[in-house]
């Protein structure tokens, strides 16, 4: 009978202990924000934020004060960013990190410092029924948005992450284009109709998306001046005028996603990364511009939905090691601002002309490459606390779960 009793006891016990895990995770899944936006501005250090901020208050006629929307959110944290086996990342190791929670060696995409594959946000969030967007200024196969999706020990072997796309079940993604349209031989498939086989409608520029969308529910928008050839990698004198913005791409995700259903958007300013390569002043602020643009209509987002939303904003690693103030204690913004719009928006002076005017107007540049230092973090809405103070870059993935 004691026997007896202790069994009942003990399952009742069980029973209660299984109650309760599972009580856990529906009160955590509840905690969880039903609208997520990841803003990933590539190489966008502090000094990036500060140098558009110290641009935006020359147009303003001040020293300084005018502020973008990202740093107008409520929590500021700084993030660590160094890789599993460098110092200083790259865009594929850190993205790695952001989106799958551990560290990855440089060069490397979804795979862990030993090369065995690891799981993206993304998909614990699909598997919970959120609708998946991943947008970019770049190409939508290279390393940030890559690393919400694919595996690969290579980040540069471009064709095999796009063909991951149609394995994903993901709904959304947009972005200039491919790298390595048909294969780095030129000899595969066209990746737009390998993909539409497996039922992605891709499209090229917006009034062709809004046509061919419509009752799809797999998309890829491309822009309209890379259809049918391979996305250009690093060009550092600024975008194509006629390209549709990140805040356009967000627009059209937003249109997209049917808003009764949670939804996940990774956003990455690209281009940021590659103007700071270049060590362009002007194209550089004007892409962080861009960026906070989109920022500013998840922002509106949230205004409308705040007990529901949450935006986080981060980078992956600074790019260029920027300075403001490189001798002189004024920035001579006109003249930088003059040399741009004289280009018609575009800086393309040989890489000695624009050392110059980045010298003559007080703006350091250490390096062409990343570096180390912490990356900043901004966040507000529905458990934006929890990105406030210090933390690693394998900490998003956690703090984004709620797990
Ligand atoms: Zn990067």
């Amino acid at each position: 009978m004691k026997l007896y009793r202790l069994c009942i006891a003990v399952m009742a016990l069980m029973m209660a202990c299984a109650l309760s895990g599972t009580e856990a995770k529906a009160q955590q899944n509840d905690e969880k924000a039903k609208y997520i936006f990841l803003f990933i501005g590539d190489g966008m250090g502090s000094t990036h934020v500060a140098a558009a901020e110290s641009y935006l208050s020359y147009k303003e006629d001040k020293l300084g004060g005018a502020m973008l929307t990202m740093t107008s959110f409520p929590y500021y944290g700084t993030a660590t960013s160094h890789s599993a086996n460098r110092n200083v990342t790259d865009s594929s190791a850190s993205g790695t990190a952001i989106s799958c929670g551990e560290k990855a060696n440089n060069y490397t995409l979804g795979v862990n410092a030993e090369g065995e594959p690891i799981r993206s946000m993304s998909y614990d969030l699909k598997d919970e029924g959120y609708q998946i967007g991943i947008i970019s200024t770049v190409p939508i196969n290279h390393a940030t948005p890559g690393a919400f999706y694919a595996n690969s020990k290579s980040r540069d072997d471009y064709y095999n992450i796009s063909t991951q796309i149609a394995g994903t079940g993901f709904d959304f993604f947009a972005g200039s284009g491919f790298i390595d349209f048909k294969g780095k031989d030129q000899k595969e498939e066209p990746i737009d109709a390998y993909l539409e086989r497996y039922g992605y409608e891709v499209s090229y520029g917006i009034e062709e998306f809004k046509k061919e969308s419509e009752g799809k529910d797999k998309v890829i928008f491309c822009q309209e001046s890379n259809r049918s050839e391979s996305a250009g990698n690093y060009v550092s004198e600024g975008k194509i005028i006629e390209d549709a913005t990140l805040g356009q791409m967000l627009d059209l995700g937003l249109d997209f996603f049917d808003t009764e259903k949670p939804f996940f958007f990774m956003c990455e300013g690209g281009k940021i990364d590659w103007t700071a390569h270049g060590n362009r002043t002007m194209p550089m602020v004007m892409d962080v511009l861009e960026f906070d643009d989109a920022i500013a209509k998840a922002y509106e987002f949230y205004k409308n939905n705040p007990e529901k939303t949450l935006i986080v904003v981060t980078a992956d690693h600074e790019t260029g090691g920027l300075t403001l103030g490189c001798g002189d204690s004024t920035i001579n913004w006109e003249k930088l601002e003059k040399q741009w719009l004289d280009e018609g928006k575009k800086n393309t002076l040989s890489d000695e002309d624009n050392r110059k005017l980045n010298q003559e107007c007080s703006i350091g540049w250490t390096t062409g490459s990343h570096t180390g230092g912490p990356v900043p973090v901004f966040a507000v809405g529905k458990g934006a606390e929890k990105f406030a103070g210090r933390m690693d870059n394998t900490e998003f993935k956690v703090k984004i779960l709620g797990e």
